[in-house]
Parts: structure tokens; sequence; C-alpha cells
């Protein structure tokens, strides 16, 4: 009876080992599809550059909010957002802060930030005085940067469902040394207008700047679930 009693619980260890086997790859697999949904950015680095900063504000609102305080805290809730989705973030400033000795400087500062990261993404505010009915957020890129430019106009396409003006497109930007000199696929996202008196006040609103992070962050998972992210990495100038 004792022989047959250990080779029935050998028996049951046979069944058990292989459908405990199962289950754990069953588990393994869950947990990878559940991390690809909710964490889509692993694996990605990504630049997060607040326009301006410290001595330089940027461009000045027609009530006097200052580009800079507007581009570092859209682009603190983007890092956060990032963070959240599984992403390496490195920001070039998390302060008040000019980043060289002049504006040279602080342009390399930030480009030299982008060495060895998948993307940078500047965040910046736009303005134009003599029209001051023009609003909306704008994407831009480096003419000669194809995965560049993919990337602003899957950006654009989300930021266009919450800025005021939907119906701007991404374009090339011919002059911008950041996007010029920077070593991977980059974007300048100028968030909307300061010189329009109605945007200048959304743009202050907490929650506006969340929905703005938010569509910025959207565009870059867009971007990378289309295939490009990896294709693109040296693909540069
Ligand atoms: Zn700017």
């Amino acid at each position: 009876m004792k022989t047959y009693y250990i080779r029935r619980r050998y028996l049951l260890l046979l069944i058990l080992l292989p459908l405990m086997l199962c289950l754990l790859l069953l588990l393994q697999d869950w947990r990878q599809g559940r991390e690809a949904l909710s964490m889509p950015l692993v694996g990605l680095t990504v630049v997060v550059d607040a326009g301006h900063g410290g001595a330089d504000p940027g461009v000045v609102g027609v009530s006097g909010v200052l580009e800079k305080d507007i581009n570092l805290a859209v682009a603190q809730k983007l890092a956060a957002l990032l963070e959240n989705a599984g992403a390496t973030v490195i920001m070039t400033r998390d302060a008040d802060l000019f980043l060289g000795e002049n504006k040279r400087g602080d342009l390399q500062a930030r480009v030299d930030a982008a060495v060895g990261a998948d993307l940078l993404i500047s965040v910046h505010g736009n303005s134009f005085p003599q029209q001051s009915s023009s609003c909306g957020a704008q994407v831009f890129y480096a003419s000669n940067n194809a995965a560049g430019e993919r990337l602003a106009v899957a950006m654009q396409k989300c930021l266009a469902a919450v800025s005021a003006d939907g119906h701007r497109q991404a374009l090339p930007h011919a002059s911008s040394y950041l996007l010029k000199h920077c070593s991977c696929p980059a974007v300048v996202a100028e968030v909307g207008f300061l010189s329009n008196a109605a945007e200048e006040r959304q743009l202050t609103d907490d929650a506006y700047q969340w929905q703005l992070a938010w569509a910025m962050l959207e565009g870059i998972v867009a971007y990378r679930q289309d295939g490009s992210a990896e294709n693109a990495v040296g693909n540069q100038e």
C-alpha cells in the first residue's frame, strides 16, 4: 500500500508540474502584455527641454506671462507622464536656469543633453503680436530629419485635439540651432501663442498644461508604435 501511495504522489507531481509551468508562462505573458499596454515607452530615453530660462525669458505675453515659465510647467508635466509610461527622462532644466554663458552656449548644452538619447522634445511658446488672433499649438522639425518629421506630425495630430486652433500643421524649421544640431530625432513643440490674450490665460492654467502634456505623450506613443523609433535611432545628419 505504501508503494502505491508514493507512486500516486509521483503521478500527481507529473500532472501538476506541467500545469504549474503553463500557469507560470501564462502569468509571464500576461505581465508582459500588461506592461506593453500600461508602460508603452519602456526602453526609450527622452530628453525633455524646457525652452529658455534664467536671464532668457523667451517671449513675453500680452499680460506679462513669461514663456520660460510656461515651458517649464508643461515640460515638468510631460516628464512625469513619460516616466509613468516607462520612459527614461532627462530634463535639460528643472528650474529657472540659463544653461550657458551666452545664447549659443545655452543651446549647445541642450544639444549635448540629447547625445545618446532616442528623442528630444523642446517645449516653447509662440508669439505673433502683429496678429493677436493667432493661436494654437504647432510642432516643428528639422527638414532633413525624416524621423523628427514623423514625430512632429504624430504630436501635431494629438495636440490639434486640445489646442485652440486645430488646423495647424507640423512644419520644418530651417533656422533652429537645436533642431539642426541635435543627434537624435527632435521636435520643437510651440504650445500656443502668448501674444493672444485668451490663449496666454489658458496656457497658465494647470489643467490645460496637463492636457497639452498628455497630447504630447500620445504623440510620442503613436510615433513609437508605428515602429519608426527603432529605425530612426542613428539616422541623423
Ligand atoms: Zn521659445
